[in-house]
């Protein structure tokens, strides 16, 4: 649980600003604004969506900063409350709209702050998806690829019990192309800590697709953290749009040409009526590598005793973890290693900090 992921941090004193009132617009103003966000989105060509834990408190998962915020109670000695596991927690309308307006080629690409694993379960493509600081459910190779610029991940059907870039406790099983004997690689797990150094791959697709943009979205994010809170502004720095939804004050809301105040469920709903979609019904978690291919992965069973046994860790609410069903990844670094360009300002700060809204 979140709970369980702000325990698992490393203290860190300024967490940015918490707990601001909630705007709600009112019911016309929201018809008039989700409309106009419609019009923009039909009028651009290539569109960004970039979501934090606001997208993820319909699914029982606690946001950071809102009024129940794991954050904002923190600062007032109080436990955050939440609804499920993050096994058990289900994608949210938010999360199956964007898997659709991914579908029909109107998304882009998806930027995400969440560590949930929501978008990767709700089916979302990942080489579409970048999940800047981490996702609970994978866990990586810390051997394989460390020479040919690639990264073994495993996406596992339950969360992978350590965070911080920590060994998991368990062995890579990739067997080499020639070879008979697996890695065996010690693998970590991908949830970065304060000041960690963001994913390279994930940052660099990122970057690239927010430079591509002509609109960018923000969903459910007060902005606050950099590196990624920042992305949204290329795309507006370049000459695109930004439209920022969330119910409490951003940091960059100067910066928007459009800001709703709603829940982004209704704001998703609604704009997916707009545009004449669908918001498809979740059946259970998979996962799609790539938007190209038809069919999602083919899930690997992995017998515990091959690869070393889950530890038996507090996250394990249920039974049976040993057992995971798992995909394998290999993410091979085939980005184009360029220097920004000089019109873009100095390059993105890639160590996780927070940047607190100017109240
Ligand atoms: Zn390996």
């Amino acid at each position: 649980m979140a709970v369980n992921y702000a325990a698992g941090l490393s203290p860190y004193s300024d967490k940015g600003k918490c707990g601001l009132p909630e705007i709600f617009d009112p019911p016309e103003e929201l018809e008039r604004k989700v409309c106009e966000l419609a019009d923009l989105i039909r009028s651009s060509s290539n569109v960004v969506f970039h979501t934090g834990a606001g997208i993820s408190t319909s699914s029982g998962i606690p946001d950071f900063r809102g009024p129940n915020g794991v954050w904002t109670m923190e600062e007032k000695g109080l436990s955050p409350k939440f609804d499920t596991t993050f096994e058990n927690a289900r994608p949210s309308k938010t999360h199956m709209a964007l898997l659709e307006l991914q579908r029909v080629g109107i998304l882009k690409f998806l930027v995400s702050q969440n560590v949930d694993g929501l978008h990767v379960r709700s089916g979302f493509p990942r080489d579409k998806l970048a999940e800047l600081h981490g996702n609970m459910f994978v866990e990586e190779c810390t051997k394989c690829g460390k020479y040919v610029g690639s990264s073994r991940q495993y996406v596992r059907d339950a969360v992978v019990g350590s965070m911080g870039l920590k060994p998991t406790g368990r062995l890579c099983s990739v067997t080499k192309a020639r070879g008979l004997r697996a890695c065996r690689g010690k693998l970590r797990d991908t949830i970065l800590d304060w000041e960690d150094s963001l994913p390279d791959r994930d940052l660099t697709l990122a970057d690239e697709a927010c430079r591509k943009a002509d609109l960018s979205v923000t969903l459910g994010t007060s902005l606050q953290i950099k590196p990624s809170g920042n992305l949204p502004l290329i795309t507006k720095k370049r000459g695109g749009k930004l439209v920022i939804v969330n119910l409490q004050a951003t940091k960059h809301d100067r910066q928007a040409d459009l800001r709703i105040h709603a829940y982004v469920d209704d704001v998703m709903t609604k704009l997916m009526k707009h545009l004449g979609l669908e918001v498809p019904e979740w059946t259970g978690p998979v996962v799609v590598e790539s938007a190209d291919s038809a069919e999602p992965e083919q899930l690997h069973r992995l017998k515990p005793e091959a690869h070393g046994l889950l530890k038996e860790e507090p996250f394990s609410q249920h039974n049976g973890t040993a057992d995971l069903g798992t995909t394998l990844v290999e993410h091979h670094d085939n980005l184009k290693q360029e220097c920004p360009s000089p019109d873009t300002g100095p390059p993105l700060t890639k160590k996780m900090k927070v940047e607190p809204l100017l109240t």
